[in-house]
């Protein structure tokens, strides 16, 4: 075999159209701007079954290149693959009209619509950082998932986005086509590469995405692997789960790869059993079991993706439907497969992903209750540790440790709390991040030293987005008696969410009456809410506001982003927050579950939670304005304290903590 580490790239990865389009990102030294080798000894690895190795399947990865890595590509991205028009629906009415954001960035890879991808990108990014050997498998889709504007009186505007994967830094189009033959079809789908570096740059994970807009398929098939979550056709939704599932097990047998174990993010990949499944004998079909794990995120029964018998049969052979039928009914409701279902019966390990999901879960389905095992999400912390915070912690290392080798090595920080420079240079830093977001909002008024809150994720009924508008009446004499007040919304709602689509006309309603009080409370809605906007606004408010109705948060991550950062918690307590009980990581309000019927999704207690949120919120204004005098604070408040305890949770709920449970109780289990 020659040396040279061009070639040797080339015969392991068949790139599409290099000479004409990727001769100058690939050379011998450089993938788009990152070292080649670890990406070829990847690819060696997954080739020889020298180690054993991990599919990892998602229907969506938010890899954020925005804000982590990002990789380089020489003559620029492309005007599609930029993000520049940022429009804010506010209270100040006419500034929304003739002023943007004035921001331009990369759009990233958009192949994902919220927390769910963010852990899956989170959770690759961190296998990469451990030198597991993985490949992900995911879908490419051609028009991501939606651009969103909000309309004053219409309410949330979805509409097409196009980004352009030929320019696209570090992702590559592959000459593997794979040929799916279904009962009713044969799709054609064509291969994608992404890569994954670690931290450090030495190690790397193969994304592979799955693609039907190819000459190929028909026009129809073609739109297959457009939207993300998004269409209108049944049988369109199983062929989608089907191009994840079962596309993705062709996929990893075209790129040769030795795969041991299939982990499973979510149902929506569970037709991958039904692939490997085909011509083994009975006992080796229970034998493929012990290579499968399955990760649950949603305690919403409507979460899990169902489908009637009547549309499942005929798209798949009779071998398939009767599996389908045999490992997938639904218990409650009849002729209906369940993919939640499936999952469980074809895979030996079942995680769940807070403590309390695993209660909820145990309530939901008796019959597994004692083989679900909880694994609490994190965060991948180099990703979403802001640049002023990464500087302190390395200027206070010799207390705190190796931490970007080690990053569960934050925790230390509590050693630092007697220390009153780090104290005031932990202030400093909150407020050199905060200044940024105020900068960039500077013609809606926002200021450094007014008190800062963000509600920001997706905008599903149960995490209750309007719950602090509720009652504006109650938030303007907050604002009166004790200081201003500046909110900070961001997030979209599923296209076809009659109830999300209420709850934001509900909310504009109500920003655009706070006009006459704007000089009281300034509140904005920033449009495409992204991973860019999900670090921006977790490190940089003073309170992280997460208000979901429990126990429907299986775990929620965007609070572990934002502790990571200093940034306090007011939270319901609910998912990843039932575990920082006694941590004292902020303050925590309202209706509490306690065990049994997990209650209804229609009673949101909208009224009785947003009273105690209002009196939670008296008392932090009331500390607030006390110890920040013109953005100094007094050193000693319990405010700093609260900021310490924040960031020493923070090392726990980090992915690193996460995959290495997942290869303790899952991985390392497997024979
Ligand atoms: C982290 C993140 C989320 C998840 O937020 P939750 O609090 O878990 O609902 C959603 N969207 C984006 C863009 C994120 O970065």
């Amino acid at each position: 075999m020659s040396d040279d580490k061009l070639t040797q790239f080339l015969s392991l990865v068949q790139v599409d159209n290099y000479e004409s389009n990727y001769i100058q990102d690939i050379t011998n030294d450089t993938y788009f701007g990152f070292p080649i080798s670890p990406i070829i000894a990847a690819e060696h690895k997954l080739i020889s079954g020298e180690a054993k190795s991990v599919a990892y399947f998602s229907m969506e990865y938010g890899l954020a290149p925005s804000i982590y890595h990002p990789f380089k590509k020489r003559g620029g991205i492309g005007e599609l693959n930029k993000f520049a028009a940022h429009q804010i629906f506010s209270n100040m009415r006419a500034i929304d009209y003739f002023v943007r954001l004035d921001i331009e960035k990369m759009l990233d890879l958009p192949i994902y619509s919220g927390g769910l991808g963010v852990l899956a990108g989170d959770t690759v990014k961190t296998a990469a950082d451990l030198g597991i050997s993985m490949a992900a498998v995911g879908i490419l889709w051609n028009k991501g998932y939606f651009k969103q504007n909000f309309w004053f009186r219409d309410g949330q505007i979805s509409m097409d986005m196009y980004w352009d994967p030929h320019n696209y830094p570090g992702l590559i189009p592959l000459k593997n086509i794979i040929q799916l033959k279904i009962k009713s079809t044969t799709l054609s789908l064509r291969l994608w590469k992404y890569y994954v570096l670690s931290f450090n740059k030495q190690h790397a994970v193969p994304v592979i995405l799955l693609d039907a807009n190819i000459a190929e398929n028909t026009d129809e098939k073609r739109r297959l692997t457009d939207h993300l979550y998004i269409s209108d056709r049944v049988n369109w939704k199983i062929l989608q789960r089907v191009i994840l599932g079962m596309g993705g097990i062709k996929a990893l047998e075209e790129l040769g790869y030795n795969i041991g174990i299939y982990h499973l993010n979510e149902g929506h990949a569970a037709l991958a059993y039904v692939a490997k499944s085909e011509g083994k004998t009975e006992e080796e079909k229970e034998r493929l079991k012990d290579h499968f794990a399955y990760t649950c995120h949603t305690p919403v029964a409507a979460g899990h993706d169902k489908f009637s018998v009547r549309d499942l049969e005929p798209i798949f052979t009779e071998y398939q439907a009767e599996l389908l039928k045999n490992l997938g009914m639904d218990k409650s409701v009849e002729n209906m497969v369940n993919l939640t279902e499936l999952a469980i019966n074809t895979s030996k390990f079942i995680n769940v992903v807070s403590k309390r999901h695993a209660e909820v879960t145990k309530v939901q389905f008796p019959a597994y209750a004692n083989r679900v095992i909880p694994i609490t999400n994190g965060v991948h912390i180099h990703t979403w540790l802001s640049k002023p915070f990464s500087n302190l912690f390395d200027r206070y290392n010799e207390v705190i440790g190796d931490w970007k080798k080690e990053p569960t090595l934050l925790k230390n920080v509590v050693n630092l709390r007697a220390n009153k420079q780090f104290r005031i240079d932990l202030w400093q830093a909150h407020q050199e991040n905060k200044k940024r977001l105020m900068h960039l909002l500077r013609h809606w008024h926002f200021k450094e030293n007014v008190f800062t809150l963000s509600w920001a994720r997706r905008l599903a009924a149960y995490k209750r987005p309007s719950l602090i508008l509720q009652d504006p009446s109650h938030l303007i004499k907050l604002a009166k008696n004790i200081g201003p007040i500046q909110i900070i919304f961001a997030g979209k709602a599923h296209p076809h969410d009659d109830i999300g689509d209420t709850i934001i006309n509900e909310m504009l309603d109500r920003i655009d009456a706070l006009y006459s009080s704007r000089n009281l409370i300034r509140i904005v809605i920033l449009e495409n809410y992204d991973t860019y906007f999900g670090k921006l606004l977790t490190s940089s408010v003073d309170i992280w506001l997460n208000n979901p109705l429990p126990p429907f948060e299986a775990s929620g991550t965007s609070g572990m982003k934002a502790i990571l950062n200093g940034v306090i918690q007011l939270s319901t307590v609910d998912g990843w927050v039932v575990e920082t009980a006694g941590q004292d990581i902020g303050w925590v309000f309202g209706y509490e579950y306690k065990g049994g019927d997990i209650g209804s999704e229609h009673n949101l207690r909208m009224r009785e939670d947003s009273e105690a949120l209002y009196s939670r919120l008296e008392e932090i204004m009331t500390i607030y304005y006390k110890i920040n005098n013109n953005g100094k604070i007094d050193d000693e408040s319990l405010w700093i304290d609260k900021m310490i305890n924040a960031i020493a949770a923070g090392s726990y709920f980090s992915t690193h903590r996460m995959v290495r449970e997942y290869i303790e109780h899952i991985w390392d289990k497997v024979k």
